[in-house]
């Protein structure tokens, strides 16, 4: 953990005018699909397969052929409990590549994740399993700049929802202004948490202009 900081108030100030991610933006194009990649290269067989159908190759058609790649390579089967006895609880976002920027290797560790790495229901149900049935004991959070949630509006996001399908959601965004203080307010109900055996538990914010992850104290 030497590389894990506390940040500074200047740092936090500027985070928070930040509206990197808005919920309501449109969709950005997809940059992965260019016209003449698919059917090239690996997995070359299932897009070939679909194009003779007249079908697109979709990215689960490029997942399943780069699975058929992992495979191949196949180390071997792991035990079930985490060898590190470590259960991470993060934000969805897909800046975060959380094996390598945590030097974890398969089976180390839980990887729990949602949108923007919140406490929920069903954190505490994944980290009680976690911890009760395949022995973790330490818990990492892990926020990060521009998250897609910060400074966003619960209110109007399930009014967005609403108006786009006919159906206000039952449950809340978990929106916030301040991701320090987010993370804060994790680790106090994570250690309010009566099913845990641990309540061993760290709080960081992974700033993805940098790659650093900064712990909050
Ligand atoms: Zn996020």
């Amino acid at each position: 953990m030497a590389d894990v900081r506390v940040r500074g108030r200047a740092v936090r100030d500027q985070e928070r005018g930040r509206p990197d991610l808005e919920l309501g933006a449109t969709v950005a194009p997809d940059r992965r699909s260019p016209p003449g990649r698919t059917g090239i290269g690996p997995g070359a067989g299932i897009g070939s397969a679909r194009e003779a159908d007249g079908g697109r190759m979709t990215e689960i058609d490029r997942m399943l052929a780069a699975n058929e790649e992992w495979a191949a390579t196949f180390p071997g089967p792991l035990p079930a409990p985490p060898a590190r006895g470590v259960a991470v609880v993060a934000c969805m976002d897909a800046r975060m590549p959380l094996f390598p920027m945590l030097g974890l290797s398969v089976g180390d560790a839980h990887v729990i994740r949602n949108a923007g790495g919140v406490v929920t229901e069903d954190t505490l149900r994944s980290l009680t399993v976690s911890q009760h049935l395949l022995g973790t004991r330490e818990i990492l959070l892990v926020h990060h700049t521009g998250c897609g949630l910060q400074g966003a509006d619960d209110s109007s996001f399930a009014g967005q929802v609403e108006r786009a399908t006919g159906v206000r959601p039952p449950w809340v965004l978990r929106s916030f202004i301040d991701v320090h203080e987010d993370v804060r307010e994790s680790i106090r109900l994570l250690k309010a948490c009566p099913y845990l055996l641990s309540h061993d538990i760290r709080g960081t914010v992974y700033d993805v202009e940098t790659g650093r992850l900064h712990e909050v104290r």
